[in-house]
């Protein structure tokens, strides 16, 4: 139940008390990946989710913390302030209509932070339960990377026309660890192509299989959240 799809009577009519919220991000995933990558991974994954348990869909964030993609040319970037507000105040608006229960189905790991803290403020100050749920943190596979095996091959499932060419490597790790930190501001400094990992590793079989286990592990994730 896509909120922009029904009426506010019939809204009333449902009572929902459990609701999604996608998030994702407009910004560079190499020379092969369409800019919304994230926001289509996390958009199809809370869409099949929301049709099997019948729990309303609330309309996805497409542009998110993304600042380390400035330098490359089209990527959009909200500041972690404006992100956190404009999550916070969808999900406040929605308590408003009487739901308590939310999970915010993200795709980009720059909003993983952001999002953790909208939700333990609208804990405490609002009894409202929300939790940040990222696809590529609750299944175990290799190969995440940036751009690399695992988005490529969940574009080439969802929407294999997006997939552009060259498909091409990219380097080796996100950022520089120095001493057991991270040094990874800004992407440029670490790829050129903007990748991180091996995309030509990906495949529709495997994105189907990421996409299905993703959706089983979320789903019932919301049957919990229901009892
Ligand atoms: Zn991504």
């Amino acid at each position: 139940m896509k909120i922009g799809e029904i009426s506010w009577t019939d809204f009333q009519e449902a009572a929902p008390s459990l609701a999604l919220i996608p998030t994702g991000s407009t910004e560079q995933h190499g020379p092969h990946g369409p800019m919304a990558t994230d926001t289509i991974i996390a958009e199809s994954i809370a869409e099949r989710a929301a049709e099997e348990t019948e729990t309303l869909l609330l309309p996805a964030i497409g542009v998110g913390v993304s600042r380390e993609h400035a330098n490359f040319p089209g990527s959009l970037y909200f500041s972690p302030e404006v992100f956190r507000d404009q999550l916070g105040e969808i999900i406040l608006s929605a308590h408003n209509s009487g739901i308590d229960d939310f999970i915010v189905v993200n795709g980009h790991g720059g909003n993983v932070s952001s999002i953790k803290e909208v939700c333990k403020a609208l804990y405490h100050d609002h009894d409202v339960r929300a939790i940040e749920w990222t696809w590529f943190n609750v299944i175990s596979a290799s190969g995440m990377g940036h751009g690399g095996e695992l988005e490529t091959s969940l574009i080439m499932y969802l929407r294999e026309e997006l997939v552009g060419k060259p498909i091409e490597k990219g380097s080796e790790s996100w950022g520089h660890s120095l001493y057991g930190t991270r040094w990874a501001y800004d992407t440029k400094e670490f790829t050129e192509n903007g990748v991180v990992g091996d995309p030509t590793e990906a495949s529709r079989e495997k994105g189907e299989n990421l996409f299905n286990k993703s959706t089983e592990k979320l789903i019932k994730l919301i049957k919990s959240m229901r009892n």
